[in-house]
């Protein structure tokens, strides 16, 4: 039997290669602590599973599912970009169901990206957004991120020879991995720089909800002129802890949504409408729930910080947004050896920072997904073996 070339040249799944490590761990009967993916560990709230419960008992529900979403989910859509960003979308041409943001960024390839055509990707970033490229024969450049840019990918440094056979640029503020949050300044930039370049934009809006100390994330779309070049992705899976639900939307350019739909119809059957059903619920219902999240993801991110700065792991940006905190390693390390050394020896899992790009390399991410006394006791675990 031969596989095809693409999934040779795939790097390991990040995450499939921490899981792989812990499990070994475990079955040694050693205790490993994650602080490597950002999955939610609170429930999903109430008045959403309860929406699922009646919503299941929909015999209309049990049915294949609308290719590009259920009208009445794509109109909640529209609304609460509506509501939320004051942002306006056609809930018809320009919003579409997606499996999870996950499923869209991969499929966005198949629509935009022919073999040997350029994926702008920023230098630490989603792992979707370089191995979706690596799926379909594409090329990748890594647009670089710093410290001293403020973790703003910079496009402008892209040579010309790529930008020429460059098709999309991903970009996603408040931002996984660094927690960067971008001004408007930048995304006009962008929307200039797209313009300029014949691309479409990606903007990955994952952490829209979770803000701290009073921050509040913008849309990419409320930019002036957005709509011409970009789309945004929003899912339910961060800002209502559905990550098992797999339930998100795109919204913004018609051609765009209207690209990654008709590959779509091709190869997935939606979005179960019952899910759907929970996330109008979700998306339309109380959203006391963010509040909620937010002041218990903010009261873990000042106890890692606290317990950072005293062990001497320096901390670039105080986060205002995400569910991580990104911290350099000490001198002489890398971010590979480092996140090895911490499992190895502190039986702590955090995630190298080389493995969401080139410019991760020398930080390690740290996830607040993990219940207080748990990341206290990680905490006091790496301080031991530093
Ligand atoms: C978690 C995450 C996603 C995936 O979201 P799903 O909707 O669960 O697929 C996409 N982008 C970023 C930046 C994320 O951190």
């Amino acid at each position: 039997m031969r596989t095809a070339n693409r999934i040779a040249n795939l790097p390991p799944y990040l995450f499939a290669e921490i899981d792989r490590k812990r499990e070994l761990k475990r079955a040694q009967g050693i205790d490993v602590i994650s602080l490597g993916i950002g999955d939610p560990d609170t429930p999903t709230p109430d008045h959403i599973v309860d929406a699922m419960a009646t919503a299941i008992r929909n015999p209309a529900n049990h049915q294949y599912p609308s290719y590009v979403g259920a009208p009445r989910y794509r109109q909640a859509c529209s609304q609460w970009m509506k509501t939320r960003f004051d942002v306006d979308v056609d809930s018809n041409t320009e919003t579409l169901a997606l499996i999870g943001s996950k499923e869209g960024i991969a499929h966005l390839f198949t629509a935009f990206v022919d073999p040997g055509d350029y994926t702008l990707v920023p230098g630490a970033g989603y792992p979707v957004y370089y191995t979706g490229g690596v799926m379909v024969g594409g090329e990748t450049w890594w647009m670089p991120m710093t410290e001293e840019n403020g973790f703003l990918a910079d496009f402008d440094s892209t040579p010309p020879e790529v930008l020429a056979k460059a098709k999309m640029m991903f970009l996603s503020y408040p931002n996984n991995p660094t927690s960067a949050v971008a001004n408007d300044e930048y995304f006009d930039r962008a929307i200039a720089f797209a313009r300029e370049h014949d691309l479409l934009i990606v903007h990955d809006n994952a952490y829209s909800e979770i803000g701290f100390d009073g921050y509040v994330a913008p849309s990419f779309l409320q930019r002036p002129g957005a709509k011409d070049v970009a789309i945004e992705l929003f899912s339910c899976s961060k800002a209502y802890n559905m990550t098992g639900w797999r339930v998100a939307f795109a919204c913004g350019n018609a051609t765009a949504i209207k690209a990654l739909g008709t590959v779509k119809s091709n190869i997935d059957s939606g979005v179960f409408t019952a899910v759907q059903d929970a996330a109008i619920e979700a998306l339309t219902g109380p959203q006391d729930s963010i509040a909620e999240l937010n002041g218990l993801y903010q009261r873990r991110r000042d106890l890692v910080l606290e317990a950072l700065e005293k062990i001497g792991i320096e901390v670039p940006l105080k986060p205002v947004a995400t569910i991580y905190v990104w911290a350099k390693v000490p001198a002489g390390e890398t971010s590979a050896s480092f996140a090895s050394r911490i499992l190895e020896e502190a039986n702590v899992i955090v995630a190298a920072g080389s493995a969401y790009g080139p410019s991760g390399e020398g930080y390690v991410r740290i996830s607040l997904t993990t219940p207080d006394d748990r990341l206290e006791m990680a905490i006091e675990r790496i301080k031991n073996t530093l």
